[in-house]
């Protein structure tokens, strides 16, 4: 069997929910378990209506749940032909919408808004498109299974950001999964959303959705994991940097996980652990042109001596240097730089460090002020702002000598700010003025990838 999941963008309206039931009926035979997200913008949507019903704008919150409903209703309509369906459908969102309205309306009583209620707000969006989905396929004739993924997708308590307990569902799921994959029919189930061990609805943190998809795809030892997004898959570049870009066929898991953070459409690393645990692909394609092949996450790729497979770069970088006020870098020292950061709940993203500095890079520079104030305490610090941070990525880095030569070679007249290898040796990130990003990633990319035309590696974005 395999698992199909959809994003929001996939479900968006009734023509893109028409497309993903021709992706489903082609892969019938291969005994599909589908996840599906919200409808695009319906988890916001339900997240700000909780909001302003707690600051106590009850009727503005009201009318913005009563649009989202009218937003599925009019999806349904134009979905689904069968009349007695569309009565049948309509009504169970309307019940699940009243539910939210007596939610907010405690909620604007009180004036408190709990990550409970939160995440029983935000499920709603998942069991609507599912539900939607469901009907639809049931009524285009193919057997059809509604499964509510909180019967199986047990969690911790920690609403908001649960934690999917493994061991329980690898025996929930292919308890109540796999007897209706084996009777040939197709689950429709929701991702992001759980239940923890007394049945109270949890969620996995926002994007939730692909790790759902993982976390099912491991417990039932899928053959593989699609992901249905609106992108051609993984790229060597950013086509509009560089229109000579490429989408790549194949990706190792590693690689994968070195581009997540840069690629904002590629998935998460955490999403992809599930999989690569149980050496299960995962590919990533592009529900608005479902003839195009995706690019393959594999644990295995096939051996390839081409040392750079693609270029990241992330702009609206700061970097943070650290010197220490002794000679020589304290004992503790890296320790103290580190509690600060954690202590404002900012994520480092690239480290480098010499006997008396480091140099870090954030992107998030909302507590910066406090953060400079905090070690100055017991060390000199410099920010840079602007900055861009360059990854290059490729397996055979590690295995290839004179790539970082043809990096530096082709950056010969950029400052480069803070270099970085890391302990894999398959990615080098590299800090250079923002507004060099551009150029940079031109240089690289000419230099790497329009000498190669290895058809087996790469196809054109856009697909066949
Ligand atoms: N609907 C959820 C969100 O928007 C989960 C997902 O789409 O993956 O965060
Ligand atoms: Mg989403």
């Amino acid at each position: 069997m395999i698992v199909m999941k959809f994003g929001g963008t996939s479900v968006e309206d009734a023509k893109s929910m028409q497309r993903v039931i021709q992706i489903i009926r082609k892969e019938q035979s291969r005994q599909p378990i589908v996840v599906l997200s919200a409808i695009a913008g319906a988890t916001n949507t339900l997240l700000n209506a909780a909001r302003t019903a707690q600051e106590g704008r009850l009727d503005e919150a009201i009318l913005a749940l009563n649009n989202l409903l009218d937003r599925h209703v009019t999806l349904m309509e134009n979905l689904i032909d069968n009349r007695t369906s569309v009565q049948q459908i309509i009504a169970v969102s309307r019940r699940r919408l009243e539910e939210l309205r007596n939610l907010c309306n405690g909620i604007a009583i009180l004036g408190e808004l709990t990550n409970r209620s939160l995440d029983a707000i935000a499920s709603v969006g998942e069991l609507l498109s599912s539900q939607i989905l469901s009907e639809a396929l049931r009524s285009q004739n193919l057997p059809v299974k509604w499964v509510d993924a909180r019967t199986f997708m047990i969690t911790d308590n920690e609403f908001v950001t649960a934690a999917p307990q493994f061991e329980i569902i690898d025996v929930k799921a292919r308890e109540i999964l796999a007897p209706i994959v084996s009777s040939k029919t197709i689950v429709v189930t929701q991702g992001f959303i759980g239940s923890n061990a007394n049945g109270i609805t949890t969620t996995l943190g926002r994007g939730g959705g692909d790790y759902s998809a993982s976390i099912i795809g491991a417990a039932m030892g899928a053959e593989e994991i699609q992901i249905w997004t609106d992108v051609d898959g993984v790229l060597t570049a950013d086509p509009r940097i560089t229109p000579s870009a490429q989408k790549l066929r194949t990706i190792s898991f590693r690689e994968a996980a070195e581009l997540a953070y840069f690629g904002a459409k590629v998935l998460h690393p955490s999403t992809i652990f599930p999989a690569v645990k149980k050496d299960i692909p995962v590919i990533v394609l592009n529900s608005k042109r479902p003839d195009n092949t995706g690019t393959r996450i594999v644990s295995r790729p096939p051996k390839t001596n081409i040392p750079v497979k693609s270029i990241a770069c992330k702009r609206g970088i700061t970097v943070v240097n650290v010197q220490s006020l002794r000679m020589l870098m304290a004992y503790g020292f890296l320790e103290s730089i580190f509690s600060v950061f954690n202590k404002y709940e900012t994520s480092v993203d690239l480290v480098s460090t010499s006997e008396v500095a480091v140099s870090l890079t954030i992107d998030n520079t909302a507590t910066l002020d406090k953060i400079i104030a905090e070690l100055s305490t017991f060390a000199e610090v410099s920010i840079l702002e602007k900055q861009g941070i360059l990854c290059i990525v490729g397996d055979q880095m590690r295995s290839s000598a004179g790539v970082a030569d043809q990096i530096f070679h082709a950056l010969k007249d950029i400052n480069l700010v803070m270099i970085s290898q890391g302990a894999s040796e398959i990615n080098m990130s590299i800090v250079i003025e923002e507004s060099k990003i551009d150029e940079a990633v031109k240089r690289l990319h000419e230099h790497f990838f329009e000498p190669i035309s290895a058809t087996d590696m790469f196809e054109p974005v856009g697909g066949k």
